[in-house]
């Protein structure tokens, strides 16, 4: 639920078309159905369907007093994949916990992919509330676009290592993967060409620690999971 959904707190009415469409398509909810229902930024709790129509649903809601799962201290910095990867790849680290996350262009990325309604604020809202959903978390990650690989690199790379460990996901790095962190990290992941051999070197020399995962190579959406599930 949005905050604005609510009415009082007992009652909420959700008339966003598309989300209605999600109630009945994706949940097949019916009038009397108790769900679990999260107010976005806010707490947890459970309600009834007391009336659903092309136009709203109401709910009556119980005390919504959960609070949501911790986030993950991870900061996810993503070379972008093509658009369907992208997809998941939101859906699923934002049910992972993450809630920091910054789209990098490097030099495999396909320029076309900046132009995909896959980046459009809405459609990027739908994957992340898509993933809230499934972990039973209310807190949108924050997610930033860096369109150059170099500007990120400089300008702002050495902030983010300021407050945080950094770790490449690169194959044949010498250190696998460490199982569990104390300390908040940032996680670049590359393309699904890879990072050439000049932008390892530089996220290196920035002071990033390059760690692999095994022998495997494994595409983007399977790898941020895998690195996210190593870590925690
Ligand atoms: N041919 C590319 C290369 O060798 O870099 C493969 C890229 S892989 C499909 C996409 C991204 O997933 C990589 O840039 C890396 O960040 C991550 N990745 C996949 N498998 C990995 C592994 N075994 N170790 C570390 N990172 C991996």
């Amino acid at each position: 639920l949005a905050p604005e959904d609510i009415e009082d707190r007992r009652q909420a009415r959700v008339r966003d078309p598309r989300r209605l469409r999600h109630l009945r398509e994706v949940h097949r909810a019916t009038i009397g159905d108790r769900l679990t229902l999260g107010i976005q930024g806010g707490g947890i709790g459970r309600g009834e369907l007391v009336a659903l129509d092309d136009e709203e649903a109401c709910f009556t809601l119980d005390a919504m007093d959960q609070p949501p799962p911790p986030p993950l201290p991870v900061h996810l910095v993503l070379a972008l994949p093509r658009p369907r990867m992208l997809a998941r790849s939101l859906e699923h680290v934002t049910a992972l916990g993450v809630k920091q996350i910054t789209l990098l262009h490097s030099r495999r990325v396909e320029k076309s992919y900046w132009q995909s309604p896959e980046l459009g604020e809405q459609k990027i809202r739908d994957h992340l509330v898509l993933g809230l959903e499934q972990s039973r978390d209310t807190v949108m990650p924050e997610v930033s676009l860096a369109r150059g690989f170099r500007p990120f690199v400089e300008e702002r790379l050495p902030g983010l290592l300021a407050e945080r460990q950094g770790l490449l996901a690169h194959p044949g790095m010498p250190s696998p993967c460490p199982r569990g962190i104390d300390r908040p990290t940032l996680l670049i992941v590359g393309p699904e060409g890879g990072f050439i051999p000049h932008e390892v070197e530089r996220l290196l020399d920035a002071g990033c620690q390059g760690i692999h995962l095994g022998p495997r190579i494994l595409r983007v959406e399977t790898a941020v999971v895998a690195l996210l599930a190593r870590l925690f």
